[in-house]
């Protein structure tokens, strides 16, 4: 099948399973559905879908600082995207549940020797010696464990007080101080603080002024563990609760593949990467596939085409789903479509590519009068030195400083907040321009 790893034990993999199935679901279908219902909100138009996290988790990353930094980072730049587009923004986690990578070569080579590639934790382990690489089907059980840590973490940071609006200064607390982006932030809480005391004195309530839900979502890559974890609700339809939203890779999108036909029988909010080789009559295919009701929510398009190529790739897509008369949220990934390996050989993207894209998925949409309805980063609240540029410039020889991820590289905190005020201003221009 594609993209799945080769279990090396049969008997090991049923265990696994088996308890999986047996085991309590992580989320719950009254939740999916709710995320569909903002998610209908983005693709009508009325709102802006904000997606981000690590490329890929780790058992090691499952920390209160770690999960805490990713979640401020994201509050932050839902905040600024909130309050600079003025549009209600939806957010979804690329969080507790992100250990399955998709691979474009099954092996690596190191210096002659060639094992089977790192696939995620949820797979084999990323040190390159034969025992680590052999894919173990009880990391899917520690995958569960990790998720709902890490759920449990979000849940309880969220609930607790931790998203309300009146926080806006401390999600800024314990991040490096004196980026640009970061000062921009200090003045941005100001005026919202501000806001809110004008609000207070003229006798509304601000108590309840959370920034409402917080979800989570992953590409739903290990089949396996995916359908162990899908559940009949009452009304006898499916729901993976493995996560609120999962997404169909760039890989894996084959209309005729294993994935297209699990993700077609499951209720939850869902997502299919499109990458620049994507054919309209293709997207076509998924759509009648994925979403044959047309319902609004259901199916988000999360295009990652390049800088170099959104232009052109994107118009025909969005006529052709348009012509349909269909409403699919449409979300730009500027990440994918901007990798390239720096002189010291890190992977590495560059902070103007990736912003690059973003305005020319906004131009694009706002030329054919439909909606750039979010973006799909891969970011860490880590002060890391993995992608290049950014406010806080990150040149070429500062990667080897603080080269950190498991897989592709992140933009770090204050890249992300810079990131946001920018698609803001993108946001904006557009609507009043
Ligand atoms: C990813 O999101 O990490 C990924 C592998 O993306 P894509 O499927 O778009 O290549
Ligand atoms: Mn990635």
């Amino acid at each position: 099948m594609n993209q799945q790893p080769d279990w090396p034990d049969p008997s090991a993999l049923r265990a696994v399973t088996g308890r999986l199935a047996a085991a309590p679901p992580p989320v719950f279908a009254a939740e999916c559905d709710r995320l569909r219902d903002r998610l209908a909100a983005v693709a009508r138009g009325e709102a802006f879908l904000l997606q981000g996290g690590d490329c890929a988790e780790t058992f090691g990353s499952t920390g209160v600082e770690e999960v805490r930094g990713k979640l401020k980072t994201l509050l932050q730049m839902a905040v600024i995207l909130t309050y600079a587009a003025a549009v209600p923004v939806v957010r979804i986690g690329r969080m507790a549940g992100q250990y399955a990578k998709p691979r474009s070569s099954p092996v690596e080579e190191r210096d002659g020797a060639v094992l089977p590639s790192y696939r995620g934790d949820a797979v084999n382990g990323r040190e390159f010696t034969a025992g680590a690489r052999r894919p173990d089907p009880e990391r899917m059980w520690r995958m569960y464990e990790s998720s709902v840590t890490t759920l449990n973490l979000v849940r309880a940071l969220t609930g607790g007080g931790f998203a309300d609006l009146r926080q806006v200064h401390d999600w800024n607390r314990g991040f490096v101080v004196g980026s640009p982006a970061g000062e921009r932030y200090e003045r941005l809480a100001g005026e919202i603080e501000h806001a809110l005391s004008f609000m207070q004195a003229c006798g509304a309530d601000t108590r309840g002024l959370t920034t409402a839900d917080f979800f989570v979502g992953h590409e739903g890559l290990l089949l396996d563990y995916e359908e162990a974890l899908t559940r009949g609700d009452e009304s006898g339809r499916r729901y993976a609760t493995s996560a609120h939203f999962l997404w169909i890779g760039e890989r894996t999108r084959d209309l005729d593949g294993e994935h297209v036909a699990y993700f077609a029988g499951i209720a939850n909010p869902i997502g299919v990467k499109l990458g620049p080789t994507a054919h309209p009559d293709a997207v076509l295919g998924l759509l009648d596939r994925l979403d044959p009701d047309r319902e609004p929510g259901r199916l988000t398009f999360v295009v990652r085409a390049g800088a170099d190529r959104v232009r052109d790739v994107l118009p025909p897509l969005v006529e052709k789903v348009a012509s349909e008369g269909a409403r699919v949220a449409w979300v730009c990934d500027p990440m994918h479509g901007n990798t390239f390996t720096a002189p010291s050989g890190h992977k590495t993207r560059r902070f103007d590519a990736v912003l690059d894209e973003v305005a020319g998925f906004t131009e694009v949409h706002h030329a054919l009068g439909t909606h750039p309805g979010g973006i799909h980063v891969e970011l860490t609240g880590d002060d890391v030195t993995e992608c290049i540029g950014g406010g806080y410039e990150v040149r070429p020889e500062d990667l080897r400083h603080r080269y950190e991820t498991a897989c592709d590289p992140r933009l770090n905190h204050a890249q992300s907040l810079d990131l946001a005020f920018r698609v803001a201003e993108l946001y904006r221009a557009g609507r009043t321009g």
